[in-house]
């Protein structure tokens, strides 16, 4: 494990968004910490090019295997200079229609995930006073539609968490950004999607129709994971990485459109939000 590299660690990297962006840093001569569940899904990554790429086994669920590849890839690159948590999944029910079991292991792995591993990172990242965490959120992060409310409500988690994040390791010399992607081809709708095990009649013209119609994406969705991979090395590499990265022309319009919905909204009730505080003396 020679060179001087940048050091990126990047979690889910068996298929999708993760594994684009995995190869791609590592076609540009970084060294990678390429994770995934089952690290039999790197070995074509990684092949060849051992001196760069170490394959992780790494569930983001486990505390106990976060700190053990954090240590490893400290030790085997000296270093973590970016981490990006990607490891993410979908979940479609209306918000009745959620199951306990499932919702909390939809937190467990897109919110909880986030958490552990940042934890994890931040030690050596703030006794170097560098770093940059990348944590791909969603424009499901940004608006909400029916059907997907518990995946929304997570990713809604990861930008708070992250924005926070990014006040308080500014100071420390590390960076922030959240990636916030529409509607890429990968697996996300098609075998990664969970659904609720029961639907209810009631939500068949909502919910049931999303479900639908988010299922129909699967293969033909408009981003390219490629591209998006470029995109997010593009914005790593910048001078001034943005705090968020919206990704996909569709992104770009239902999250300016969502602007313009809430400044309209809280045009609307500006006197009943002004009347709430005590009268000025
Ligand atoms: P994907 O092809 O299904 O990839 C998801 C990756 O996450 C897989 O490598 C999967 O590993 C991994 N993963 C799931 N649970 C995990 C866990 N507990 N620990 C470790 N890895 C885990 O879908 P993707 O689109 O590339 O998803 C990547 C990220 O982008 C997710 O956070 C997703 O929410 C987000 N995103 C995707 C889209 C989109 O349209 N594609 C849009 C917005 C945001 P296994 O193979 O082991 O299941």
């Amino acid at each position: 494990m020679s060179t001087n590299s940048p050091v990126w660690f990047i979690t889910g990297c068996s298929t999708g968004l993760g594994r684009a962006l995995a190869a791609a840093v590592l076609d540009r001569g970084r060294r990678v910490a390429v994770t995934a569940r089952d690290p039999r899904t790197l070995t074509d990554l990684v092949t060849g090019r051992e001196d760069r790429a170490l394959a992780l086994a790494l569930d983001v669920t486990d505390t106990g295997q976060i700190a053990a590849a954090v240590k490893e890839a400290e030790s085997a690159f000296g270093r973590i200079d970016v981490l990006v948590n990607n490891a993410g999944y979908g979940y479609l029910a209306a918000v009745e229609e959620g199951e306990d079991d499932e919702v909390r292991a939809l937190f467990d792995t897109n919110v909880f995930g986030v958490v552990d591993m940042t934890r994890a990172v931040l030690p050596g990242m703030r006794t170097r006073r560098s770093g940059h965490i990348v944590n791909i959120s969603s424009l499901g992060g940004l608006a909400a539609f029916g059907a997907t409310g518990y995946y929304h409500a997570t990713k809604f988690a990861v930008e708070g968490l992250s924005e926070s994040l990014a006040a308080e390791v500014a100071p420390l010399g590390i960076k922030v950004t959240i990636v916030e992607p529409a509607a890429f081809r990968t697996n996300w709708s098609g075998p990664s999607m969970r659904q609720s095990r029961t639907t209810i009649d009631d939500y068949t013209d909502t919910a049931g129709a999303r479900r639908t119609s988010t299922l129909a994406t699967y293969g033909k969705q408009p981003g390219d994971p490629v591209r998006a991979a470029s995109a997010i090395i593009d914005a790593v590499g910048s001078d001034e990485p943005p705090l968020r990265l919206l990704l996909g022309k569709t992104a770009f319009d239902i999250a300016t459109a969502r602007l313009d919905t809430l400044r309209t909204g809280f045009d609307a009730w500006r006197d009943v939000t002004l009347s709430a505080d005590y009268p000025e003396d």
